[in-house]
């Protein structure tokens, strides 16, 4: 299935100058939801992935069912103030100002196997993050999936994902 004509590109949204990939699109449709979710879990299947960590917020949505399909538990990292027990939080630079991203401190052990998952990478700057904190936490070792990339953006943290080897369906 051709996944990149599934996904609807939405010019100057949420602000003038960005083209949007909006996955809600693809995500109605059944056959392409099934379609990004075997073949996440066909790449890692044999991997023997203890948790899923799902980003917010689009992040979740396949999250969820690869958790189930790999027999995985599944871990949410959050915007800052959202999970209520102690947290691993990690700052990143935005074109303007500072973002920060959580996970609960308790949320992974050091013999866990990590795929970390979300819809999109754009500057890399939030799976880099969540590296930073995954590796606060300490694991035996870390994958990462994509549905999409906006190959156009490139950047030092950017390619810090590259070396690791993200599983990526749609560039
Ligand atoms: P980044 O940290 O720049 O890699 O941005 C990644 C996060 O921002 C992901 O969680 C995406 O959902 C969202 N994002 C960034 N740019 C876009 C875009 N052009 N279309 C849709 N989502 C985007």
């Amino acid at each position: 299935m051709n996944l990149k004509t599934k996904i609807r590109e939405i010019q100057d949204f949420p602000t003038k100058g960005i083209s949007f990939k909006d996955i809600t699109t693809l995500l109605k449709e059944k056959e392409a939801f099934v379609c990004v979710v075997d073949n996440i879990v066909e790449e890692f299947k044999t991997k023997n992935i203890t948790k899923v960590l799902g980003i917010e917020s689009r992040g979740f949505i396949f999250g969820g069912a690869l958790a189930k399909e790999l027999g995985a538990g599944f871990v949410p990292v959050r915007k800052k103030g959202k999970l209520p027990a102690e947290t691993i939080a990690e700052s990143y630079e935005l074109e303007y100002g500072v973002d920060t991203i959580e996970m609960h401190k308790d949320a992974l052990s050091s013999d866990d196997v990590v795929l970390i998952h979300d819809d999109l990478l754009a500057t890399g700057g939030t799976a880099n993050a969540v590296f930073n904190i995954v590796k606060k936490a300490g694991v035996k070792e870390v994958y990462f999936s994509f549905v999409c990339d906006l190959e156009f953006i490139q950047t030092p943290e950017k390619s810090n994902i590259y070396k690791l080897n993200p599983h990526i369906l749609v560039k």
